[in-house]
């Protein structure tokens, strides 16, 4: 599956005061279906494309960081336009801070970050009628499926981040 074509894909909130650039195709792109997930977004899923933070250069603004609980109890540091109040992108998870997790509906061009997986489909609107042969886990994948989800070079990647 391929994941953003595009080496230098922008995006920004809805009011344009925040801007960022993406300096490389993300590591995996995650669907999540999580009830979270659903309320936070106020729609069926949210589409995080996971990324370096440090591969995420900021063209415009400052997003503010809002500290929002998570399902793992461990809580999440969400970033939003501190004008508009639109989320931009998250860290939470067990990379921290290292990873961003990017709300790829903010892409200036989101179709070219399609799911590589899809998580927590337990909780999945039944509407939602995910592709034939999609990925797709009742909860979370476990380390062994890494490889085959992320590719050789994104599961180097992610096991960079977490150390
Ligand atoms: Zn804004
Ligand atoms: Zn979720």
């Amino acid at each position: 599956m391929p994941k953003t074509p595009s080496p230098q894909a922008e995006g920004g909130c809805t009011c344009g005061a925040v801007r960022y650039r993406l300096t490389s195709e993300p590591i995996v792109v995650h669907c999540c279906h999580c009830r979270w997930c659903q309320r936070e977004s106020g729609s069926a899923f949210a589409l995080n494309a996971v990324i370096e933070t440090d591969r995420v250069e900021l063209l415009a603004g400052q997003p503010e960081s809002v500290a929002t609980p998570s399902a793992s109890g461990k809580g999440q540091e969400v970033l939003r336009c501190p004008a508009c109040r639109v989320t931009l992108w998250s860290h939470y998870g067990g990379a921290g801070k290292a990873a961003a997790f990017i709300r790829v509906g903010t892409l200036d061009d989101p179709d070219a970050c399609p799911p590589d997986v899809h998580i927590f489909t337990g909780s999945k609107q039944p509407w939602v009628v995910l592709p034939e042969g999609a990925e797709a886990f009742a909860v979370f994948y476990s380390g062994k499926d890494v490889p085959r989800i992320y590719g050789e070079v994104g599961a180097a990647r992610w096991k960079a981040l977490r150390g």
